[in-house]
Order: structure tokens, then sequence, then C-alpha cells
């Protein structure tokens, strides 16, 4: 099987990735709902709310300007599950929908952690590109796959910022991707 998996969110750890530098480099704590309960509540490009940026354009200049898409952890069991997957015969297909400015750290980031991939596309409409399963975060991305790909596996990796999608599969964490995954293929 072709597997069209996303990067921030779902292999790379953004979201704890940006918190940390933003305490190391402010001296403060993000205020994210998710959290700090009463901390405002995250949702997708508002995350400005919690910080001191105005906007998200400022987030976005200090996210670049930091090279924080080279210093991302990886989420746990995102490289094991997929050089298992890879080593099983699959596909790994990498769909990130990343600003230009972000391409060259985010190739240095594939290679330092080995990614299986034999195929990265920076694409904004990842439907264009055919896979049998896709696994994304994105609350504009999962309803786009399900609505232009209904032949495949859509998979939801259940985050604060995205909400159930119908004719989506949720999946919480790696080891329930690897289910579906094994699930398709028996
Ligand atoms: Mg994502």
């Amino acid at each position: 099987m072709r597997l069209g998996i996303d990067l921030d969110g779902v292999v790379a750890d953004f979201d704890n990735g940006w918190m940390s530098r933003y305490r190391t480099e402010f001296g403060a704590d993000p205020r994210m709902s998710h959290a700090e309960p009463g901390a405002p509540e995250i949702v997708w490009n508002g995350l400005h709310h919690g910080t001191h940026f105005p906007d998200m354009d400022a987030f976005w200049e200090w996210v670049h300007r930091i090279r924080l898409f080279r210093h991302l952890d990886p989420i746990p069991g995102a490289l094991e599950a997929l050089t298992t997957i890879a080593n099983d015969g699959h596909e790994i297909v990498i769909l990130t929908a990343k600003p230009d400015r972000a391409v060259p750290d985010t190739l240095y980031w594939i290679a330092d952690h080995q990614l299986p991939t034999r195929e990265i596309h920076f694409i904004h409409d990842k439907h264009r590109v055919a896979c049998d399963a896709y696994l994304d975060d994105s609350p504009f991305v999962v309803p786009e796959l399900v609505a232009h790909r209904p032949e495949a596996t859509v998979c939801r990796m259940v985050a604060p910022w995205n909400e159930p999608v119908e004719g989506a599969i949720d999946v919480t964490d790696w080891s329930e991707f690897l289910d579906v995954v094994r699930s398709k293929v028996l």
C-alpha cells in the first residue's frame, strides 16, 4: 500500500517543540488549554493567542528565525512504526503542507531521522497525491481527503486542535495506526 503521512502533529512534535523553545527563549509558559486549565482554547492557526505574539505572521516569523522545523523531536513511536510499515513492504509517502521557507529544514529533519521514504511532497491539496491510506491531524486536510479520496482509508491523528470527521478513522497513537494498516492488508 501507499501510505500518505503528514509530518507536523503526526511524525514531528511541533506542539511540544514550539512550546519548549518558547519557554526557553521568553521565560514564560505559552498559555494553551491542553497544557493549562482556563488558558485560551487551542485552535488551528491561532497559536499566538497563548503567546505575546500579536498574530500568526509574527509567530511563524519566530518559528522560521529559530529554524524550529530542523529541531523538532519525533512523536513517540512514529519512527519505529514507519520503519515497521516500510519493512512490511509499504511505501511511505510524506505529505506536508509546510511553506517554502520550511522546506530545507524539513528535508534536513527527514534525513536526520532517516525516515524510510522515497517520496516527499510539499503540498497543500494533499488529496492530489493518490494513496491507499492517509494519516493527518489537520482539521482542514482530513475532510478534504475523505471527500476527494473516498476509496482510501483516511485516518485522523486525534489532537486537541481537530474533531471527528465522518468517514475518517480516529487513531490516538502510532500503535493504533499500525493496527489499521495491518487490518487493511489482511
Ligand atoms: Mg499536521
